[in-house]
């Protein structure tokens, strides 16, 4: 795909810009339909935030951390699933087994996030509880436009989300609920349509957070490295710097040293890259990505001796704006390969679109916060800061419009993918990558 190879519009080449989950799943897929593909990743290796990053032991046993998720949450089926079926990859069990938390008014309570939990959970009245209960007999009136804080409210009443639901959603999405928009929560529309969170849940069957492993190696980084290498076509150390139309149709891509000439050209990069590559050329829809927010999280990985009772894991969230900026904490469990034998593997977020203490700007400070709701915990015998500036688009209610208006103004020929189009989740990515691929208005039938 050199500048001097002859360029053939007809057999719909392809590159894709960014080699994080998106850009790898939708190699995959441009793949499968015949396409000839080759991505760029910018880093040293591919998977964006989806990589399992090597972290020894004390004494230099193999270990690891996750830069980004530590498992999908996945049910028996879906376009996650299947692909990693594909891939000759299996499941195993990946979220916290062990005693799950809400750290709330000094203390700790029974997660929200079970059933024992919601019905024990503190600052509710008796009403509030019942009005819980009621939730499958609340008419189901599924409203896209809607922010996570009215559609909680509408389906499980105001004490839910008062005393829950902030924590519930900083813990996954580093937000306040009200800041996020419903259409951007796939799973969340399709249990309303489906007859609610109850009703619509047991239909669907009960989702668990997995880690993909191929034989001995487990990690969320397993499946972007087994993509990358069944693709064969992901060339790291490439950056995009800048790209401009051919005068026939078609895109040439510059890098540092190299130039790429395609008949399609995806970006699935971070909405600020891809809107620098845009500027020149589509400024409506490199204004609209720009516009979209981004937020920073702070995670600390520490290791500490095992502490009885938590060898199953455990996780807590934080009752914002109890934890001063401190949002959630979860761990692996004893027997997961991606942790030292004998050592307490755990893992604290910070920030996301919540202002953090100063007083938490370093170790010392976080060890202080989480002792206040871990006492049991031992001074750790390793940590390590991994910043995660950019980690999440804030989908904002009407992020919907926004996406539709900056589709519209897109080039032709050049698509747009990632977190910021279909939300962050792996599973929702996913999902939205295979629809995409399915309908590739712009580059023909491709070869049969
Ligand atoms: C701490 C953390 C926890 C998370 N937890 C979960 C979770 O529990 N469950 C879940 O489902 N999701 C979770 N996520 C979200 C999920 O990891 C991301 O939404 C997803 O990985 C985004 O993938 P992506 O390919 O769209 O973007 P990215 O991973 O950002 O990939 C973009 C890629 O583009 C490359 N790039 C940038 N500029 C250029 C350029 N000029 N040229 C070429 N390449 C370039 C980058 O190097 C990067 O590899 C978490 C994320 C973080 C950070």
């Amino acid at each position: 795909m050199g500048s001097g190879e002859a360029r053939d519009p007809g057999t719909g080449r392809v590159i894709v810009l960014g080699g994080g989950i998106s850009g790898l799943l939708a190699a995959w897929h441009l793949r499968e339909r015949g396409r000839e593909v080759e991505v760029w990743e910018a880093s040293g290796a591919p998977g964006g935030w989806a990589q399992t990053l090597p972290w020894p032991g004390p004494g230099g046993e193999p270990g690891f951390l996750e830069r980004g998720p530590q498992g999908v949450l996945v049910g028996r089926d879906g376009p996650l699933v299947r692909l990693i079926g594909e891939l000759g990859l299996t499941l195993r069990g990946a979220g916290p087994k062990g005693p799950r938390w809400l750290a709330k008014a000094g203390g700790r309570h029974p997660s929200p996030a079970t059933p024992a939990g919601l019905l024990r959970a503190p600052g509710l009245t008796t009403p509030e509880r019942l009005r819980m209960l009621a939730e499958p007999f609340v008419p189901c009136r599924p409203d896209s436009t809607e922010d996570l804080r009215s559609y909680f409210s509408r389906r499980l009443g105001d004490g839910f989300v008062r005393e829950l639901l902030p924590a519930l959603v900083a813990g996954v999405l580093a937000a306040p609920p009200e800041r996020i928009g419903l259409e951007t929560l796939p799973r969340l529309r399709r249990l309303e349509a489906r007859g609610g969170l109850l009703i619509g849940g047991l239909r669907t069957g009960a989702e668990h957070t997995r880690v993909p492993c191929a034989g001995e190696a487990c990690g969320v980084g397993t499946l972007a490295g087994v993509l990358a290498d069944r693709l064969g076509c992901v060339l790291t150390n490439r950056s995009a710097r800048a790209i401009e139309t051919l005068p026939g149709g078609g895109w040439r891509v510059h890098g540092e040293d190299v130039v790429g000439e395609v008949d399609g050209l995806v970006l699935a990069l971070p909405a600020a890259v891809s809107a620098a590559l845009l500027r020149p050329l589509a400024p409506e829809a490199a204004a609209l990505l720009d516009a979209i927010p981004r937020l920073d999280l702070r995670v600390w990985h520490s290791r500490h001796a095992p502490v009885p009772g938590w060898e199953r894991g455990i996780g807590l969230l934080v009752h914002p704006p109890e934890g001063r900026g401190l949002l959630g904490v979860a761990s692996f469990a004893a027997d997961d390969p991606r942790g030292v034998p004998g050592l307490f593997q755990l893992r604290t977020y910070l920030g996301g679109a919540y202002p953090v203490d100063p007083e938490l700007s370093d170790w010392a400070g976080v060890w202080r916060e989480l002792r206040r709701w871990l006492l049991e915990l031992g001074e750790p015998v390793q940590v390590r800061e991994e910043a995660c500036p950019g980690a999440f688009p804030l989908l904002e209610p009407g992020h919907g419009a926004r996406v539709a208006r900056l589709l519209a103004a897109l080039p032709p020929r050049l698509h747009w993918l990632g977190a910021a189009r279909f939300g962050p989740g792996l599973p929702d990515l996913a999902e939205g990558v295979e629809a995409w691929a399915r309908s590739w208005p712009d580059l023909g039938p491709g070869p049969a």
